[in-house]
Parts: structure tokens; C-alpha cells; sequence
């Protein structure tokens, strides 16, 4: 599922695609991720216009595309961009395809159908309620741990529980959390209003580096054509705890553990993140 560091990704790239390059012509099939807009809409308001700039808050993407018009782009849990040359057929699962004036195409491509593509004056996508909402971006505001503990101190919730909240701050989903907190040797399980002030530094760098650090790897993966997640299938695993239930923990050789927390898989080395046991509180 795309987090901060995949759609930061998918920002440059489609800044690199479609910035100065007309849309000739764009089309999508009908449904969810469409949100009540037709194809025949989509059609209409991409047709002829050019994205200037490609904006990312958290995880939600916003095009400029000129003359006060935008949209408002969410990956969703399977969301990518994909770029093509225009003989070639457009990949399973295109939601919305644009023709660009060189001749290239690029595809929204989304099967499970949970993202989100939404048209309208760019000052109203800004100010709709999900975006509005958002706490500071997680990379481009660089919290420190004094931003850190003002947004998420006051509620009694484990941290990682908070770390996952978008309106707290954004841009962390399951596997950036997981990550930050291993490298700030903070559990996951620990309640937000117990941290100590070098706790909070700890997360403070925790958050930077396993951001930065996965910026790295998702960057090494984007060719030109298709912005592949370094969790795909197949692809190696670049992170440290995440996915990693019964190996070593790269800090202490004890094995990292694989706990649920509201539903979801969270990893943790025992050990390193000492705190409450799950389920405790
Ligand atoms: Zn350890």
C-alpha cells in the first residue's frame, strides 16, 4: 500500500511526465475510484489542459492543470502510475489514461479499486475536509520532537495507533510506522502520553531516516516507465523489521516478533522496543 515515500515517487514522476506536455486526450472507465464523475467528464476537463505542478500532502497527490482547475489524486491500497508509449495497449486495470502530446500515454492503474481521482477547482480540492484535515507532512515538514510531541502527547492511545492517524501527521502508514519506531527503539505498544522528551527525539530521527532511507530505495526502483513498490511481491525486502516475522534483528540478533494491533501486522524486536505487552492496557 503506497505510503509517503511511493507517492512522493509518484509525484517526481508524474511531474516529469506530464509537466509541459499538452494532454491531448484522456479518458477513464467508469467507478469507485472516479467518485461520481463521469467518463465523459474526466474526458472533458483533462482534454487540452497541461499539469504545471504536482503537489503531495501526506499521501493524497494535487495537480495544478491551470486556470484555477486541479485534481486531487489518492493511490488508495493499489493505486500506481504507469507510463507507456502510445502503440502500446493500456495495462490491465487503467482507471484513467491520458494521451500526451509526445505521444507518450500515462495510466492510473488501480485493480482494487480504492483510490481516489477527483476534479475541481484546485482551492476546493485543497480545502475539502480530508485534505484540510491533514497534520504536518512527515517529510517535507521534518518534525522535530517538540512538533512531534505538541501533535501527538495529548491522547493516551499507543503510539504507533497515533503515528497512523493523518490528521496527527502525515504520510506514515503500517510499514513506515513500524519502521520508524525500530529505529527510534520505541514499541509500538507504548502510550504517546508516557513518551520522554529523548523519546521524542529518538522518533523524531527515527521518522527522517526510515523516510529518507526509503525515499533512497523507492527511487533506485522508478525507471522511466513504471514506479514499482520495493513491498511488491517478488521484490526483495528493504526494510528492517517489517515482513521480517522470526529474523534477526539487525541491532541484536534476537528474532523480531509479528504482533496484531488493530487489525493490522505490526514487527518489533522485543528486545530493542522494550514496553508494554499487546494487549495490556
Ligand atoms: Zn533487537
Amino acid at each position: 500500500m503506497p505510503e509517503l515515500p511511493e507517492v512522493e515517487i509518484a509525484r517526481r514522476s508524474l511531474e516529469r511526465w506530464l509537466v509541459g506536455r499538452p494532454i491531448a486526450r484522456a479518458s477513464a472507465t467508469p467507478g469507485k475510484p472516479l467518485r461520481g464523475l463521469t467518463p465523459a467528464e474526466v474526458s472533458r476537463a483533462l482534454s487540452g489542459r497541461t499539469v504545471r505542478r504536482v503537489e503531495r500532502r501526506g499521501k493524497h497527490l494535487l495537480w495544478d492543470l491551470g486556470a484555477g482547475q486541479g485534481a486531487h489524486l489518492h493511490l488508495g491500497m493499489t493505486g500506481k502510475l504507469v507510463r507507456r508509449e502510445g502503440k502500446e495497449p493500456a495495462p490491465p486495470y487503467a482507471r484513467v489514461s491520458l494521451d500526451l502530446s509526445d505521444g507518450s500515454r500515462v495510466h492510473l492503474v488501480d485493480p482494487r479499486r480504492f483510490g481516489r481521482f477527483e476534479l475541481g477547482p484546485l482551492d476546493a480540492l485543497r480545502a475539502s475536509p480530508t485534505l484540510r484535515e491533514l497534520g504536518p507532512d512527515a517529510w517535507d515538514e521534518a518534525p522535530t520532537a517538540e512538533l512531534l510531541r505538541e501533535r501527538l502527547a495529548g491522547s493516551r492511545r499507543e503510539i504507533k495507533v497515533s503515528l497512523l492517524d493523518q490528521r496527527r501527521i502525515a504520510g506514515l502508514g503500517n510499514i513506515q510506522a513500524s519502521e520508524s519506531l525500530f529505529r527510534a527503539r520505541l514499541s509500538p505498544f507504548a502510550r504517546a502520553d508516557e513518551l520522554s522528551p529523548a523519546d521524542w527525539r529518538r522518533l523524531a530521527k527515527g521518522i527522517h531516516d526510515a523516510l529518507s532511507y526509503a525515499l533512497g530505495a523507492e527511487g533506485k526502483g522508478a525507471r522511466d516507465r513504471d514506479i514499482r513498490y520495493v513491498e511488491e511481491p517478488g521484490a526483495p525486502n528493504p526494510f528492517l523489521v517489517y515482513g521480517r516475522a522470526g529474523e534477526p534483528c539487525p541491532r541484536c540478533g534476537g528474532p523480531i516478533r509479528q504482533e496484531v494491533q488493530r487489525q493490522r501486522s505490526t514487527y518489533l524486536c522485543p528486545v530493542c522496543q522494550p514496553g508494554p505487552a499487546p494487549g495490556k492496557r
